[in-house]
């Protein structure tokens, strides 16, 4: 049974879909006003590694995540970079692209883009201006929170705490009330606007996100999802337009992913601005940065900085030859059938059992991906001592184990390019190439040069035997 903390609610509930086995869900997507950064991707890792494990559990997701290509952030870039709105949406979001496929974040089922839905907004604030959820004043049109009587249940403040706390744009005399929201915003100069009822100007963020929803999705979907900082007030007031216009419930469950912290101290002056994707993956592989987000469970802050990257890139290295190590030996003994199974066969059966059972139960309890890893990593401990202590290796064990490992990477998005690694046979080529090397600075009797190349491969973890005939490699333990 799936678990799945509700923000809504603020405790663990039972995932219940409303369709058995479709999940329909809007996850709020960035506003393309700049390139992708860590904040952007951990949210976008986090739920779309949450997708993976609900397709795992043999759900069909429909999964929306719009593009933001209109509001207030990017009318501030066009203006500062002197460019159209939609020539920064188009580069923007060109990159964006680019970035969440190096991440192997999957695509939406549709991933909407505001300025082709205006007409859909349009009448959706038409409608709320109709039911009287909403008046129009100098041009504007704003939603009238006090008509909404669920107003802050999402962020669960009463609306004295709202005021108290001042809202956005308090001052505004078009507004009857200092918490109204915009939904429409006549048009300002320099600001690009389209026609509506109320005369020329643009939507308002926050509706945006409510009429695609719902537009995709319907009146009720099964999971919202964004980062925490989206719960007041873009969520607190996605959900009063859309119960307003549908008296129904807008969204079941509602998801947050928390904070990145970016630890400037620990961060080193050459790479200070790889916080941005682009720029990371210069230095890390995507696996890495996946690694780094999923350790962590989606709910809780993460600090980044230099060295825990760092560890992250050494740990998935590792686990990645095990699993390369594991799929090898179950490609290569494609033919042969197994009979015989040793106590070793048989215990690493067992874990191969446990292991699949542990990650489901972690899974399962709100997604806790940071458990999830643990029993992967235990695992990857498994197989690997299995690999190093059996004298055969048993065919239907080991592809069991290689199955398992598909499974988790298909989960967690790992290791989708087995090419950004050095394949085991490239490494060996590599080390043959070193051994020659030092064999010719032997020749030369260079003890120092062949003694620094000897002892380097073995600081690296590569053992050199001379013997008489050959020199022989091989891989040491590792810490
Ligand atoms: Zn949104």
């Amino acid at each position: 049974m799936i678990k799945i903390y509700n923000t809504l609610t603020r405790q663990l509930e039972e995932f219940k879909t409303i369709e058995p086995k479709v999940v329909k869900w809007y996850n709020c997507g960035p506003t393309v006003n700049g390139l992708m950064h860590l904040g952007h991707s951990r949210s976008a890792i986090a739920f779309d590694t949450i997708r993976r494990y609900l397709e795992y559990r043999d759900y069909k997701v429909e999964y929306i995540m719009n593009f933001t290509d209109i509001e207030d952030r990017m009318i501030e870039v066009s203006n500062s970079e002197k460019r159209d709105v939609l020539e920064v949406a188009e580069e923007y979001l060109r990159y964006f692209r680019r970035d969440m496929s190096s991440l192997k974040i999957r695509d939406g089922t549709v991933n909407p883009r505001a300025m082709l839905h205006i007409n859909h907004m349009i009448e959706f604030t038409r409608k709320l201006i109709e039911k009287g959820f909403a008046y129009e004043s100098g041009g504007d049109v704003y939603f009238d929170v006090r008509k909404f009587d669920g107003y802050g249940k999402l962020s669960n403040q009463k609306l004295e705490n709202i005021l108290q706390e001042g809202t956005e744009d308090a001052e505004n005399p078009n507004k009857r009330f200092p918490a109204d929201f915009a939904l429409w915003k006549s048009k300002k100069p320099g600001e690009p606007y389209w026609p509506s009822p109320w005369g020329e100007g643009r939507i308002g963020w926050h509706l945006e996100c409510s009429t695609m929803a719902m537009f995709y999705l319907g009146d009720t979907i099964d999971i919202h999802s964004g980062g925490q900082d989206l719960i007041f007030p873009h969520h607190e007031n996605e959900i009063a337009q859309s119960e307003s216009l549908t008296g129904k419930t807008f969204a079941r469950y509602w998801l947050h992913n928390g904070y990145v912290n970016i630890d400037q101290e620990k961060m080193s002056k050459s790479l200070g601005n790889y916080v941005n994707i682009v720029d990371l993956l210069k230095y890390y592989t995507a696996d890495a940065v996946r690694l780094f987000v999923l350790q962590t469970h989606y709910r809780s802050p993460i600090t980044f900085n230099e060295d825990s990257i760092d560890q992250a890139q050494i740990t998935v290295n590792r686990l990645f030859d095990v699993v390369l190590l594991t799929k090898n030996y179950a490609d290569e003994t494609n033919e042969i059938k197994e009979t015989k199974f040793s106590d070793l066969d048989k215990e690493l059966s067992e874990n191969i059992k446990n292991a699949r059972k542990d990650f489901i139960e972690a899974m399962d309890e709100d997604f806790n991906t940071s458990n999830g890893l643990a029993v992967i990593f235990k695992y990857s401990n498994d197989v690997n001592d299995y690999l190093r202590k059996a004298e055969n290796i048993n065919v239907s064990v080991i592809k069991e184990a290689d199955s398992l490992f598909n499974e988790f990477r298909t989960v967690l998005g790992l290791f989708e390019d087995f090419n950004s690694y050095l394949s085991l046979d490239t490494v060996e080529k590599l080390i043959k190439l070193l051994i020659e090397i030092r064999g010719e600075f032997r020749k030369e009797k260079n003890w120092e040069m062949s003694d620094k190349i000897r002892d380097d491969l073995k600081n690296a973890g590569i053992s050199l035997e001379d013997t008489p005939k050959r020199i022989l490699w091989k891989l040491t333990e590792q810490k």
